[in-house]
């Protein structure tokens, strides 16, 4: 028998257990039972299948979830482990082989269905072989009192009694009440069990909340701002699933739509092109997620705020499974209190609900909106709030959601907030963002000489601030209502009757105003700052390492992180490994993985050293790069050629950049693309309704090949789109030259 670290190493390639794993497997190990409480990504399964390969006899792991057995099977199968599930997804003849593989002893490890310990064929199998262990997954389901009550779980006591010999029993789950946790041990019959619950935290997710008015226009942002990351969308209703999923598709944006409205098969296919990352957003009701296990979710925003805690952290929770560092973020409108006390007052699942037990229903729900509303205030630390409504104990400050970051450079900003509005005044409230901002910096533009504005007062006083933060400080002035927006083609600034407070100096103004760009990262979420931290790795090695995966998991039928997480591929491009010893120190490489795929990684990892030399070279020279994605196409523009087919402009961005030989993201090229495009009257930018602006072709558009057509969204709508023709990329590709000086101006 090898021991467990042996195990560890060997099948998941990590050197050491979290806390509380060791002495789950230890209990198991030495014959007690267990009941481990532990939330979404503490690494549960780790904790039964090790000591499931360590036990004589097969271990059967009983998981409510169908769709989840495929995927950790085939987790299991790749990282070398004797595993199978058996269940009604499986055709009766695949049902056969199982069951007689399981007789000659083929598996460690079989997951079942709670209702297959029913069946006559099983119990038959199972009578000869000897089982060591019985792992119940998701064990809440036992409970009444839990929220996804399986009345089969019941029977998993009746099964274990009528076996030769009682097998250890662990049970896991993610639920942790008093009253849930009595059930699993009395129906489970635990005896003595080792009970462990683990703390709540996920300390690998930043949580936030977004108070702003303009929910569209910051959601695009904020997935723009995520370019390449998958993540998940979620909205209170199915119109607002199609609007905001038409909406992103309509931005150039790979999302799709899912909710219980829309046909089996439509949705089916949205979630596997979810889960196998051939979409990167999915947009969606909460009815998406059971039975998603899909790791590598790197954000997950409510676009409507949810009707509880529990449902929160549970969506929320689906984020960051890996490991690695994300986002979740609750974009709150007041309007969406209102449409969750309706749907409490006026939607009821149960029929026969008399109007007592309504009475009692509303009530309690009411309470858990209200505390939702109180952690949508944002009056205090997120994770603070979370961990105390789950039983944690919490510090009250944690430095990693928007309170903690927003408050932790709260300043005074009367005095740049009084030379803002009394700017505006002197320029008559007449001008847009821009102007202002040139004001305030003393620009020498033409424009402000000819209109007298370097003679006012306020001319330069704000000249030591750059134009990006004065550009917040505007916003940050809007929200606080002391200037308002006026006007849909050329938006002028005008201040409010509150401003004179300010300007009266009756009002101190407050804000979190940190040094350049932290503001907006603080505002819309941790990544990108988390991001460029790690940047001593090589995105561009990183990237050919993620292709090398996608090529693989496609030819393997699986999905990408069943091959390796993004945090194994990371840790590779740290540590540059060059030997199969080196590789095997990679976090999540164990013995079985590198026999499959080490030599592969080892030769591309190779191939890009011998290319571009070892981390510092390489990274200097995508640095350069990256400084310009811009002229980097200039300069190659000529060797360039179009696609030859018509292209939207992200996917014509991101051809550029791939002809190019870089690895950054589209939007700087799209925007100068169109900058560029729009100063020569061959596009013209209207704002929709919402507010977002949008591109669309003028007459001069199909003189150069640029034409707008319709396409069919995911969600079934029909919406216009920007193309551009192999005649419209040459175009562009022969002024890059100028696009490139505007772009990089921009
Ligand atoms: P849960 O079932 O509790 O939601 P999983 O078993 O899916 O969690 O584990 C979550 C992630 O943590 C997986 O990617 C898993 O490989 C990883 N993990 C588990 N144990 C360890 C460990 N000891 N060291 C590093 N990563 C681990
Ligand atoms: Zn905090």
């Amino acid at each position: 028998m090898s021991d467990k670290y042996e195990i560890l190493k060997s099948v998941y390639g990590y050197d050491s257990f979290r806390p509380a794993q060791e002495d789950i497997i230890d209990s198991i190990l030495s014959g007690r039972d267990v009941l481990a409480v532990m939330p979404t990504g503490a690494g549960k399964s780790v904790c039964f299948q090790v000591p499931a390969l360590m036990l004589d006899g097969i271990t059967l792991v009983i998981s409510p979830l169908i769709s989840l057995m495929a995927d950790q099977v085939s987790a299991l199968v790749q990282s070398g482990v004797r595993a199978a599930y058996l269940n009604s997804s499986l055709t009766a003849g695949q049902q056969y082989a199982v069951l007689n593989n399981i007789r000659a002893g083929t598996y460690k490890i079989v997951y079942v269905a709670p209702e297959r310990l029913e069946t006559e064929g099983f119990l038959k199998t199972i009578s000869d072989i000897k089982i060591s262990m019985i792992a119940v997954d998701e064990a809440h389901c036992i409970s009444q009192w839990g929220q996804d009550f399986r009345p089969s779980y019941m029977n998993i006591t009746s099964f274990a009694e009528q076996l030769p010999y009682r097998p250890v029993i662990s049970a896991f789950t993610a639920t942790a009440t008093d009253r849930v946790k009595r059930d699993i041990i009395d129906s489970l019959k635990l005896n003595d069990p080792y009970s462990v619950t683990t703390g709540f935290d996920r300390n690998n997710l930043y949580f936030g909340v977004i108070r702003e008015r303009r929910r569209e226009e910051i959601l695009l942002k904020m997935i723009e701002d995520r370019e390449g990351k998958s993540g998940i969308v979620y909205c209170s209703t199915r119109k607002n699933v199609e609007k905001i999923s038409f909406m992103l598709e309509n931005h150039g944006i790979s999302a799709a739509p899912y909710h219980a409205g829309m046909p089996d098969a439509d949705r089916r296919k949205n979630q596997e092109d979810f889960i196998y990352d051939r979409i990167k957003v999915i947009v969606a009701t909460n009815a998406f997620g059971m039975g998603i296990d899909k790791s590598n979710v790197s954000y997950v925003i409510h676009y409507n705020m949810p009707k509880d805690m529990e449902s929160y952290y549970q969506e929320a929770g689906r984020a960051g499974r890996d490991g690695e560092n994300a986002d979740c973020v609750i974009l709150f409108s007041g309007s969406d209190y209102m449409t969750n006390k309706f749907l409490i007052e006026n939607g009821s699942e149960n029929e026969d609900e008399d109007d007592n037990a309504k009475a009692v229903r509303i009530k309690k729900d009411m309470k858990r909106l209200n505390i939702m509303m109180d952690y949508c205030s944002g009056a205090g630390c997120l994770r603070s709030f979370i961990l105390r409504y789950f039983g944690d104990t919490a510090e009250g400050y944690c430095g990693n959601c928007s309170y903690c970051l927003d408050n932790s450079d709260k300043q005074d900003i009367t005095v740049e907030s009084q030379k803002i509005l009394s700017c505006i005044i002197r320029m008559e409230q007449r001008f847009g963002a821009s102007t202002v901002i040139d004001v305030l910096r003393g620009s020498k533009a033409k424009k402000i000489y000819e209109l007298g504005f370097d003679k006012l007062s306020t001319y330069g006083i704000m000249e030591d601030t750059s134009a990006e933060t004065l550009r917040y400080l505007l916003s940050v002035l809007q929200n606080m209502g002391y200037i308002v927006r006026e006007g849909e083609e050329y938006p002028v600034l005008k201040i409010t009757p509150k401003a004179m407070a300010v300007l009266k100096g009756r009002e101190i103004v407050e804000a979190n105003l940190p040094s350049e760009k932290k503001a907006k990262r603080q505002k819309l979420g941790r990544s990108a700052e988390k991001e460029s931290e790690e940047y001593s790795i090589d995105p561009q090695l990183l990237s050919k390492l993620k292709k090398l995966r996608t090529d693989i998991a496609s030819k393997e039928s699986v999905p990408a992180y069943v091959v390796f997480s993004d945090a194994t591929l990371r840790d590779m491009c740290a540590k540059l490994p060059r030997t199969s010893e080196q590789m095997l120190g990679v976090a999540g490489i164990g013995a079985k993985k590198m026999e499959k795929y080490g030599n592969i990684f080892l030769d591309e990892i190779k191939k890009h050293i011998d290319r571009y030399g070892t981390g510092e070279k390489a990274t200097s020279q995508q640095r350069a790069d990256n400084s310009s994605p811009l002229s980097v196409i200039a300069a190659k523009a000529k060797q360039i050629s179009p696609s030859s087919e018509e292209l939207p402009i992200t996917q014509f961005a991101d051809h550029l950049i791939g002809e190019a030989g870089l690895n950054s993201k589209t939007k700087p090229v799209r925007e100068a693309v169109s900058m560029w495009l729009i100063s020569k009257g061959f596009l013209t930018e209207t704002t929709d309704d919402k507010g977002i602006s949008c591109k669309t072709t003028t007459p001069l558009s199909e003189e150069i090949g640029i034409h707008l057509v319709s396409r069919m969204s995911a969600a079934g709508t029909f919406y216009s789109s920007v193309v551009y023709t192999p005649k419209a990329q040459q175009f562009i590709l022969d002024h890059f030259t100028e696009i490139a000086q505007l772009g990089n101006n921009m």
